[in-house]
């Protein structure tokens, strides 16, 4: 394999093609930190948003961590997956206890492995969100690994090892390391992220036009569509959750906060049921019915809307002006069923 043929067309391909974005345009590894944990299970043009109002909010490690988890949280707010969010604040906690200067910049990047050290051992970061940072910020050479880079490294070297297991990440971080520009490894990091992000993406990948074409093995064996493999999902558990949304005629509903160690911990709600399937709906009582799928869970629910003359005395609930509900963090899954009923 030609590995500075590679650096080299891609880096081209990167100065031609790559995306304009703030995160993109900055060394500041607090902003750089914040995109990559946004950008994890969401889409660029969502992130974006997201990334805005929140460094708006909290422009560096202290703001953040001097917050509530409440804020933090509101400000997450429909991005799911909101341990992600906990662990940022966590993390930025844990920084200004500690003193790190991580996050401050200039950085002192003589000692490249405690720097490394130091960001992998913070709630939430992780050896791909760790080697961006580092990376990205301080141009050290760490490989990042997110799920377009496993596609383009599984395709140029036709690997056929399921990359989300222990021995395929494993393998697969050998072959990054290997192929990893010393050199200039942010830029190189960048590129090889866009390109399988823009080129060689999942379904249509542009291989007559590709500047990696004569170097790649999968393509050279047909074997492209099939790669990269991932490991069999395991089934989907399926919940049932019966929401009930009070209303009485001043317009007051009742509210609770998720405290279990479960999904949207912390996050408020309607009062709840879980049963084993979604209850019948009494005569004359609205409802909603909402699907809504988490990375291992199926969520059947069902919001039975009523109308009340006094809110009814349910432990652990709250009383609240329905016009102030934007003042909670609420889960995605409510959120919709709001989106629904305000139609
Ligand atoms: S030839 Fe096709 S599969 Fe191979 S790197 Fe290029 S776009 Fe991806």
């Amino acid at each position: 394999m030609n590995h500075s043929l590679i650096h080299n067309k891609l880096s081209q391909w990167y100065e031609q093609h790559h995306r304009i974005l703030p995160w993109r345009e900055t060394e500041d590894p607090y902003r750089i930190w914040i995109s990559e944990i946004i950008l994890q299970q969401t889409r660029v043009a969502q992130g974006l948003e997201y990334y805005m109002r929140f460094v708006e909010r909290f422009p560096d490690v202290r703001s953040l961590a001097s917050a509530s988890e409440d804020e933090v949280l509101r400000y997450w707010q429909g991005l799911g997956y909101y341990s992600r969010a906990r662990n940022l604040h966590r993390a930025a906690q844990t920084i200004v206890q500690r003193q790190s200067t991580v996050f401050d910049t200039p950085v002192d990047i003589s000692d490249q492995a405690s720097i490394f050290q130091e960001l992998i051992s913070l709630p939430g970061i992780g050896e791909y969100t760790a080697g961006a940072i580092a990376s990205f910020a301080f141009n050290l050479p760490y490989p990042a690994l997110d799920g377009n880079v496993y596609r383009v490294l599984a395709r140029l070297y036709d690997c056929e090892i399921a990359f989300d297991t222990s021995a395929g990440k494993k393998h697969f971080h050998q072959l990054a390391n290997q192929l990893l520009d010393q050199s200039n490894p942010r830029l190189f990091n960048s590129a090889i992220m866009e390109f399988g992000a823009l080129h060689c993406t999942p379904t249509s990948p542009d291989c007559a036009h590709c500047p990696i074409q004569e170097c790649c093995l999968a393509y050279a064996h047909h074997t492209v569509e099939l790669l990269p493999v991932r490991k069999p999902r395991t089934a989907l558990r399926d919940r049932y959750l019966n929401y009930t949304i009070y209303c009485t005629p001043d317009m007051r509903t009742l509210i609770q906060q998720r405290t279990e160690k479960d999904i949207w911990q912390h996050l408020y709600e309607f009062p709840l049921q879980e049963t084993e399937a979604l209850l019948p709906v009494a005569a004359g009582v609205a409802q909603v019915d909402l699907k809504h799928i988490l990375s291992h869970q199926r969520i059947h629910a069902r919001f039975h809307i009523r109308k009340v003359e006094q809110l009814p005395q349910i432990p652990n609930t709250i009383a609240i002006p329905l016009s102030s509900l934007d003042d909670y963090a609420l889960s995605r899954l409510t959120l919709r069923a709001l989106d629904m009923l305000l139609v």
